[in-house]
């Protein structure tokens, strides 16, 4: 090791130390692969950035040591239920619908059955191995949902998972005897005799994901914070699919992490951008005591249609509401796309 190397690694350890009287600060933050923004040649500090939350796979050292050297806390996103790269040479973990068969692809996403033991574990050493490698500012859960697709206005709401493993915990959580049948014949039993206990069980999965990870997390470094990003429908959007479908029950999860960020993609979801307040309005009042911090990650992407740099503005300014103390937005490619969402982004960011 020569000398530069360990007068850089102090220096990166002294701007981390730095950051830790700042915790307060309110968290401006760029979502996904932020090391792009510094390769158009702009820098974290002069946009009035102070976090990054990128993509465990964009994570790399040149970047964490860029961001930190700027004055960036580092938060790493992580793909929780993602199946993709993992169900392709597992077929035991493909989700299974209520028909009995494995289920497709949700638009672009593609999930898993969350109670695989292998996928867990897989998951589990992915976590300790980042962990290993950054001393991170805090985990991000992304994809914390049952197999569907929620970023739309016309959602795909897939019955899932009915495979033998899934109804044998579910029979063995709730004493619950199901008639033998094939995987079918249970599913239909399953959501016309116990259908309440049924979504409970699949929350409760969910839940003992984020102690899981959180646990992960904190054993490994016990300051680092447990975020989650999550859809922000109301619970009585599509016919409640929010608990019963992604499985999500938003105070059970406030109270098993540090931050929320719920995903405020206005024009995903075909809202209006004043909505992204409203849901924060309505957060503030389901939110259990001790309270987590709220950090929303807002749409400035380009998809569907074209987010002006203004609605971009307005898009910031109501998902910084109260109780948020932080806001992120969605995606670098949009601002290099279009660079009056830069300048946007560099005013609201530096005046807050
Ligand atoms: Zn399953």
């Amino acid at each position: 090791m020569n000398k530069l190397y360990w007068l850089l690694l102090l220096l990166i350890h002294f701007a981390a130390f730095s950051q830790e009287n700042d915790v307060d600060a309110f968290v401006k933050g760029i979502y996904g692969n932020p090391e792009r923004i510094l390769n158009a040649g702009f820098a974290f500090d002069e946009l009035g950035v102070n976090a990054v939350f990128v993509r465990r796979s964009s994570l790399n050292q040149s970047f964490y040591n860029q961001a930190k050297a700027q004055g960036c806390r580092v938060f790493v996103e992580f793909p929780t239920l993602n199946g993709r790269g993992y169900i392709e040479d597992h077929p035991e973990a493909w989700p299974i619908n209520e028909k009995g068969e494995t289920v497709g692809p949700a638009d672009w996403f593609m999930g898993v059955c969350p109670t695989d033991p292998g996928f867990q574990t897989y998951r589990a050493e992915q976590l300790r191995e980042t962990l290993g490698n950054y001393l991170v500012d805090g985990v991000f859960l992304d994809y914390l949902h049952w197999h569907a697709q929620f970023e739309t206005d016309q959602p795909i709401l897939p019955e899932t998972c009915f495979c033998d493993r899934c109804t044998r915990l579910f029979e063995n959580t709730h004493a619950i005897q199901i008639p033998p049948s094939d995987k079918a014949g249970k599913a239909q039993w399953i959501l016309a005799n116990q259908e309440p206990a049924w979504r409970k069980w699949r929350n409760s999965i969910l839940n003992t994901w984020v102690e899981d990870m959180g646990r992960i997390l904190k054993e490994n470094q016990p300051k680092a914070l447990l975020g989650a990003f999550y859809s922000a429908w109301f619970p009585e959007d599509h016919d409640g699919a929010l608990y019963n479908t992604l499985g999500i029950d938003v105070p059970a999860l406030a109270e098993r992490v540090d931050v929320l960020s719920p995903m405020l993609f206005h024009r995903m979801l075909a809202r209006p951008v004043t909505w992204s307040g409203d849901y924060l309005d309505w957060l503030d009042k389901v939110m259990p005591t001790p309270r987590p911090l709220v950090w929303p990650i807002v749409q400035a992407h380009d998809k569907p249609g074209i987010i002006s740099p203004q609605e971009f503005g307005n898009a910031l300014r109501e998902g910084s509401r109260s109780p948020a103390s932080g806001v992120m937005m969605f995606s670098e490619q949009s601002l290099l796309d279009n660079p009056k969402k830069i300048k946007v982004m560099r005013e609201f960011y530096q005046n807050k």
